[in-house]
């Protein structure tokens, strides 16, 4: 994943800058980086795997002044690019996931271009979108060239001598939000950057629509589609609860998913309670709709640790989640606990740590709820992290089967045997007492945009 953020101002953004890319930081763990004009473009990448993006740049904010900037949190891209063209001199960051990169990439090497920055073999994926946004006509042109050449999705800004170019992906799968307040414009990927900065949420960016920004307005300059597949994960896991996406509350929808998996239970239980932080939203809806108190059995020790689904490394992502949650036993003794989760990807951190960590504190019964239906494809738009057999439901298949098996149209389907022997293997494999997944026409009615206006790819493998 990446989150953006960009700004444009009447006197210097500088510090607003650096507030408003640090609320990206649940979206990447990797690496970060700042971009700043102030006659010349200065830009700062680090690794932030190590130490937080707050004390690996703050040193920066002094040598960095500037009315426009931009800033980029990243699971994987070392950017922004500074490139020189005849379109004119630009700053770039992206986010998303560009699935024919090496076929572009091999055309504009056959063309005579060359590519500065190759990482574990790989061409960056931002400097590839600069060079084909090089090639347009102008800035817009240019960036109408990425849209119609990538597969996969990429959103972007751009930082020019004259102002910041905001391109959303042209299916609108991430998020891309305008907001204002005197004197000065921003955008970025989470509305929950604004509040603190004191900008005000002016509208959310159209899938493919391209909006140049100054600290005079912002202004359409490409109006792109009125199709679009948001993604529906943003809401499930991945975005901050403080945000909005198509003006639906990331927080509100967790808690209608939570009403949602409560309306179909009639469980004996003692208390419910969400897997730390991200199944806090479903756990709260599931203890208002149901009546049951709403508990803390496992708390976070936030400071210095990341989210442990980011990290690239499985060896990192356990480490991380076995240290920072903390059991409290005098919750958990004897108790029946109703457990949500946003969404069971591999199962593993559940199984060897959550779950244990409960048992081993004399947990009673465990009812494990998870906030969409079980994950069948990795993700080709945005979040890369996941490949197809460390699925949790991939793994079942395999068990169940004996092998690996393309057409999974029957477990996807939550009426069919399949599907219950499937829940059933990894409710097993888990170690909990039950085991129910929201269904997806339930997840899209509870983020409440019509379905064709949702990507739902990672359930389904397709989106018609
Ligand atoms: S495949 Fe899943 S995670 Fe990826 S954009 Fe679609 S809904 Fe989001």
């Amino acid at each position: 994943m990446s989150g953006l953020f960009g700004v444009v101002s009447l006197s210097d953004c500088t510090r607003t800058l650096f507030y408003g890319t640090d609320y990206h930081s649940h979206l990447g763990t990797e690496v970060a980086g700042l971009a700043t004009l102030d006659g010349h473009f200065r830009h700062r990448i680090h690794s932030i795997a190590d130490t937080q993006f707050k004390s690996r740049f703050a040193a920066h904010l002094a040598e960095m002044p500037g009315r426009s900037g931009i800033g980029v949190i990243s699971d994987s891209n070392t950017q922004p690019f500074i490139v020189s063209a005849k379109v004119g001199d630009f700053a770039i960051v992206t986010a998303g996931l560009i699935t024919n990169k090496d076929d572009l990439a091999e055309k504009l090497l056959e063309a005579g271009q060359s590519f500065s920055e190759v990482a574990r073999g790989e061409i960056n994926p931002s400097e590839l979108v600069a060079k084909i946004i090089s090639s347009g006509k102008s800035i817009a042109d240019g960036i109408r060239l990425v849209f119609d050449q990538i597969e996969g999705s990429c959103t972007m800004l751009l930082l020019t001598r004259d102002g910041i170019f905001a391109a959303r992906d042209a299916r609108g799968r991430l998020p891309l939000v305008l907001g204002r307040r005197e004197g000065s414009y921003a955008v970025a990927t989470e509305s929950s950057a604004f509040v603190n900065l004191g900008y005000e949420l002016m509208r959310f960016v159209q899938p493919g629509e391209i909006v140049h920004i100054t600290a005079k307005g912002a202004e359409s300059v490409w109006k792109g589609s009125r199709k679009r597949q948001v993604c529906s994960f943003m809401w499930v896991y991945t975005g901050y609860p403080a945000s909005a996406y198509e003006g639906i509350s990331v927080e509100a929808v967790r808690e209608r998913t939570g009403a949602a998996l409560a309306a179909k239970d009639d469980l004996k239980a003692d208390i419910v309670a969400g897997v730390p932080d991200s199944g806090t939203g479903h756990a709260i809806g599931y203890a208002i709709a149901s009546g049951l108190p709403f508990r803390r059995p496992l708390v976070k020790y936030t400071p210095g640790y990341g989210r442990s689904y980011a990290p690239p490394s499985q060896e990192i992502r356990d480490l991380v989640a076995e240290m920072k949650l903390i059991p409290i036993v005098d919750i958990i003794r004897g108790k029946r606990i109703v457990l949500c989760e946003d969404s069971i990807v591999r199962g593993t951190q559940l199984k060897n740590l959550t779950v244990k960590k409960l048992r081993d504190s004399g947990a009673r019964e465990i009812h494990l709820r998870a906030a969409c239906p079980p994950l069948m494809f990795p993700c080709i738009y945005a979040v890369s992290t996941r490949s197809l057999d460390e699925l949790a439901a991939r793994r079942a298949i395999k068990a169940l089967e004996g092998h690996e098996i393309d057409d999974v149209a029957e477990y996807v389907d939550p009426t069919t045997q399949k599907h219950t022997h499937m829940v059933q293997w990894i409710r097993d494999d888990i170690g909990v007492t039950t085991l129910r997944y929201l269904e997806l026409d339930e997840m899209i009615s509870a983020i409440g945009l019509d379905a064709d206006d949702l990507c739902t790819y990672c359930w389904r493998g397709r989106n018609d």
